[in-house]
Formats: C-alpha cells, sequence, structure tokens
C-alpha cells in the first residue's frame, strides 16, 4: 500500500477521513477515502501501490462479458456498452477538429475499432496486457502498453479520449502533462467519469457502485475535474450527461445492498437520478468533460 501525503492536484497535505467504503465488486476490503481540505478532491488514501493493484482487477470477468455468456446482466452490460460506443463516437466527431485519436485506457479495443470504421487514424494505450492481447485476437486492432506515450510525438493528436479510465491511473499528474504535450493546439481532451455529487450517489452512499475502490483512485466532481484541468492550462468547454450510467450504477449498488439483482428498483433508481440530475443543472450520477486549451486573452 502507498499513502499519499499530499493532494494531488492543489498539494495541501491537510485532509480529512471522508468515507470508508468495502469493495464488493470483489476483494470485499475495505479502503479509505479522504477529502482534501484545500480544495475539495477526494482520493482513495491509503491505495494499493501501482505493483499491488493488478490482483483487484478480476481480468478475466471484466473480459468475460465479451464472451458466449447470455445472461441478462451480461445481456445489459453489452447492449449498453454498444449503445454507449456510438454516443461516445458522436461525441468525437462533433467536438474534435481533426481525425488522429489516442484512447488511453482502451480496454479491449471495441470503441477504437468502431472510430477506424469510420475514418478516423487510432491509437490505443491500454496497461493490462490481457485485454491488449484480446483487442489484437478478438478485434484486430494492435494497443500497446502505457510507455509508448513517450514516444508519441509533440502535438501530434486532434483528441484524446479517457472513458472512465482517469480514475484508475496512478500518476495522474504524469498523465495530464503528456496528454497536454501530445495534444495539438486546437485539440480537444474528452475526459469521463462518474461524479461522487450525483443523485444516486447520494442515495446509495457507501453502497453506490462507482466508489470502486481500490480500482477508483479519484472520485471526481465538477469542481474538482475544472481545478485538475486548469492547473494544466486547459479549461471544461462542456458538461455532457451519460445517463445509461445511472441505470448501471444503480443495477450495482442494488446488488451490493441486497445480495441479490433487482433490477426493477434499479430501473427506477436510475431513472429518479436521471430526473434529479437534470433539475439540478447537469449532476448526472457520469459527465463526460469536453476540455480544451485554455484561450489566451489577447485571442
Ligand atoms: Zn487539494
Amino acid at each position: 500500500m502507498e499513502n499519499l501525503t499530499v493532494c494531488p492536484i492543489c498539494g495541501s497535505g491537510d485532509f480529512e477521513n471522508y468515507l470508508t467504503v468495502r469493495d464488493y465488486f470483489f476483494s470485499e476490503e475495505e479502503f479509505s477515502i479522504v477529502k482534501c481540505s484545500g480544495c475539495g478532491f477526494k482520493f482513495t488514501n491509503p491505495r494499493p501501490a501501482k505493483n499491488e493493484i493488478e490482483k483487484y482487477y478480476n481480468t478475466n470477468e471484466y473480459l468475460s462479458h465479451d464472451t458466449e455468456k447470455n445472461d441478462p446482466i451480461t445481456l445489459i452490460y453489452r447492449t449498453i456498452r454498444d449503445i454507449n460506443i456510438r454516443s461516445k463516437f458522436n461525441l468525437v466527431k462533433r467536438y474534435s477538429t481533426g481525425y488522429n485519436l489516442l484512447d488511453i485506457g482502451c480496454g479491449t479495443g471495441e470503441f477504437i475499432q468502431y472510430c477506424e470504421k469510420n475514418g478516423y487514424i487510432v491509437n490505443g494505450i491500454e496497461p493490462n496486457e490481457k485485454a491488449r492481447k484480446h483487442a489484437l485476437d478478438n478485434n484486430g486492432i494492435p494497443v500497446f502498453d502505457e510507455s509508448h506515450l513517450d514516444d508519441e510525438q509533440d502535438a501530434g493528436k486532434d483528441v484524446v479520449t479517457l472513458w472512465h479510465v482517469i480514475e484508475h491511473v496512478h500518476d495522474l499528474n504524469e498523465r495530464m502533462k503528456q496528454i497536454h504535450r501530445l495534444l495539438k493546439k486546437e485539440g480537444t481532451l474528452i475526459i469521463a467519469v462518474p461524479n461522487n455529487n450525483s443523485p444516486d450517489c447520494r442515495k446509495y452512499g457507501r453502497l453506490w457502485a462507482a466508489w470502486d475502490v481500490p480500482r477508483h483512485l479519484y472520485h471526481f466532481e465538477t469542481s474538482t475535474m475544472k481545478h485538475l484541468a486548469e492547473n494544466y492550462g486547459f479549461e471544461i468547454r462542456k458538461i455532457i450527461p451519460m445517463r445509461w450510467d445511472a441505470y448501471y450504477v444503480s443495477m450495482l449498488s442494488e446488488k451490493y445492498r441486497k445480495g441479490k439483482n433487482d433490477l426493477w428498483n434499479a430501473f427506477w433508481a436510475g431513472s429518479w437520478s436521471n430526473y434529479k440530475a437534470r433539475k439540478e443543472n447537469l449532476n448526472y450520477s457520469s459527465l463526460v468533460y469536453i476540455i480544451k486549451r485554455k484561450k489566451s486573452k489577447n485571442q
């Protein structure tokens, strides 16, 4: 385990314990989430070090969503995933200024495969070796490990995407620095993350599935994402809801609460969360941030 002594966003050394959360998905171990007194950023602390985290990813379970399993949960997962791929692609198309795309944390590569079919020049980065192999063997997409980022040329990318990925990255600041280097001046950074200020998070509390400790090292909300972006000369241009995530997160949260699936209640919880989120000025379960370089004053 490693213990962060300063906040990754503002550098303050002053945090308070915020919540203790169990890893319901896999290990059943408990982890602490702290909240920075300086900027309000919440992060898992202490956390498994980079070389310890792999055992908390049940890779076979992740990849099995893709195989011939046909139970209702897998079917729901797959349907949502396919809808998500199309809506992610539509966002890329709408907000990018060119066709050179880098997807960090691309998993088994379905999203970049879809983008490639639709005319994009794609590059995928994925730390998990099994996922990389799966991407190549099953989807015919070559995917590289993180060290490949260092070899990419400066200012070569029109768009960099991280779909539910940045909350998993140990070297958060290192990664932001790299992204800044790789993006063209007019390039677009697209970051999707769960929102710990959402109605479904408030409803489920420590049972909220998107805490997902210890795999989620950071727990963002709009104010802390804004702060992180500004640290690197970026600004948030637009925030877009991911409405399906409210249903998926509610489905898992109901399961954690009752020890079994309750699709009916999950459906109502997800719908309620989306309804509330709309009233609360885009406070949805998961948010997509469209980020660009800050315009200088004389522009
Ligand atoms: Zn802070």
